[in-house]
């Protein structure tokens, strides 16, 4: 465990069956001191089926996250940027928030699901911890295209990363 003392919050924009096991693996893996959550609204009413600019969803993490260290967005919706066909997260470390799409990271294995969703979490909350991509085909910090490329990574920080968060 990395013992962070933050206080994260996390924001879920739908039902997520699987919320208690990422807040549950986040939380323990980073040693936060609390990980509450609260759910907010679509910025743009019923869009949530078509894929929607991730940048939308910042001025509702950011305008929620009072008092809190870092802010995480959990979304079902698949999201992309202007200059990319879509994102599995993206993080915002000037304003502290990150945000994670479960849409592409679906899979029958529950278990691989979960994984896979905290793996992206944690690799925005890193982003957030000032972290960037490493090199480090098994570091969490790896970026990931595909699932795939996400299934091959860890769901922790490498020594080296460590090393830059702990200073
Ligand atoms: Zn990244
Ligand atoms: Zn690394």
């Amino acid at each position: 465990m990395i013992n962070l003392h933050c206080k994260l919050l996390i924001i879920t924009f739908d039902e997520i069956d699987i919320l208690q096991k990422i807040k549950r693996r986040v939380k323990e893996y980073l040693g936060c001191d609390s990980v509450d959550n609260k759910t907010s609204s679509y910025p743009k009413a019923r869009m949530r089926f078509i894929q929607l600019n991730a940048s939308d969803f910042l001025p509702t993490l950011v305008s929620l996250k009072n008092g809190y260290d870092f802010v995480l967005g959990i979304v079902k919706a698949d999201l992309y940027l202007p200059h990319l066909n879509f994102v599995l997260g993206v993080a915002h470390p000037q304003e502290s928030v990150c945000i994670i799409s479960l849409a592409r990271l679906r899979s029958s294995d529950r278990q691989q699901y979960i994984g896979r969703a905290v793996k992206e979490a944690i690799h925005e909350l890193g982003h957030l911890f000032g972290l960037d991509h490493c090199n480090d085909p098994k570091c969490v910090m790896r970026f990931s295209n595909t699932v795939t490329e996400t299934d091959f990574k860890d769901d922790k920080y490498c020594e080296k990363c460590l090393q830059l968060l702990q200073k």
